[in-house]
């Protein structure tokens, strides 16, 4: 017997081709539901299906599409109808942080060069990272979640960060956003309730990725930084989590062993959230 009894269900995981969303993809794989990996990057994407196929012989495809663009969300549904079916499950995974939209010092004293500053972030960065992480989390649900309408059932499943309960110094963009997508995952959970969707978020500790990596590790020692180490004193687990410790909870949210649940973020993150520092 099937515990989770997601076999044979279908799931859009955006930003399937990343390294957090590639490991979620996998889990929800291994439970047999049909994946789409989702990403901007085609070659990432197909080249991870392939490797699902392989592994999990549960049918997998990689589309190229981008959360900011609506048609493009639309053409990829029309692709999974086609070959899949009607959508089950959607992760909202495509987000991330970027240089531009990031000050160089954590707090200013006036005594700093303006543009190391707040007065030196990019608007069009802030955009970018506000956008990718809100408005990419907004459009698929919007496209995905019709289907979901249609026959009364469904799960979303959005990922928030440790950022959107207290903002972390220098990235004020992609903290406001996932802060947005908290607020967000509450207001859908309540507006689709009774029609038989569930909306809930995962918000990730500190992982070692690709979005962090230039402020966490010293390119040229490979140590960490100080910032890197400040995370490490902040987190009672005394570690950087790792991508499979995320699919626990994703699988928990995904099937009907959270059947009454919707509407609640839940942390996985070695107790950076409870802990005061001291
Ligand atoms: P990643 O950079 O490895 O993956 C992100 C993927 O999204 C990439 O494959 C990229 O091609 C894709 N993408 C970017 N823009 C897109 C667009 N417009 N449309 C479709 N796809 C797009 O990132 P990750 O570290 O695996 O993070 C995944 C999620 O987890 C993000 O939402 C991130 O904010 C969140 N998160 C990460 C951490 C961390 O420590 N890395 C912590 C908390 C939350």
């Amino acid at each position: 017997m099937n515990e989770l009894n997601l076999k044979n269900k279908v799931a859009v995981i955006t930003g399937g081709a990343g390294i957090i969303c590639s490991e979620m993809s996998k889990s929800l794989a291994a439970q047999g539901v049909k994946t789409v990996i989702l990403d901007l990057n085609k070659e990432a994407a197909e080249k991870v299906a392939k490797e699902i196929e392989k592994e999990f012989k549960s049918q997998s495809i990689g589309l190229s599409a981008s959360v900011l663009d609506k048609a493009s969300l639309e053409a990829a549904k029309k692709e999974i109808h086609d070959k899949l079916g009607q959508i089950d499950i959607l992760v909202n995974g495509a987000g991330g942080n970027s240089p531009a939209a990031t000050t160089k010092v954590e707090k200013m004293d006036g005594t700093e060069k303006p543009e190391d500053t707040f007065f030196g972030l990019q608007i069009e960065g802030f955009d970018k990272v506000f956008d990718l992480n809100f408005k990419g989390t907004l459009l698929p649900s919007m496209v995905f979640g019709a289907d979901m309408v249609n026959r009364k059932s469904g799960v979303i499943i959005n990922i928030s960060s440790m950022n959107s309960y207290r903002p972390l110094t220098k990235i004020p963009a992609y903290s406001a956003a996932k802060a947005a997508v908290n607020n967000f995952t509450q207001w859908l959970a309540v507006h689709f309730a009774k029609a038989g969707i569930r909306v809930n978020a995962i918000a990730p500790g500190f992982l070692l990725t690709n979005q962090n990596r230039f402020l966490l590790v010293d390119e040229k020692t490979g140590d960490l930084t100080a910032r890197g180490k400040k995370i490490i004193n902040g987190t009672p687990m005394e570690r950087y989590c790792v991508p499979e410790e995320l699919t626990g909870t994703l699988l928990y949210l995904a099937s009907d062993l959270s059947k009454a649940v919707t509407g609640v973020i839940i942390p996985v993150d070695g107790g950076f959230s409870a802990y005061s520092g001291v």
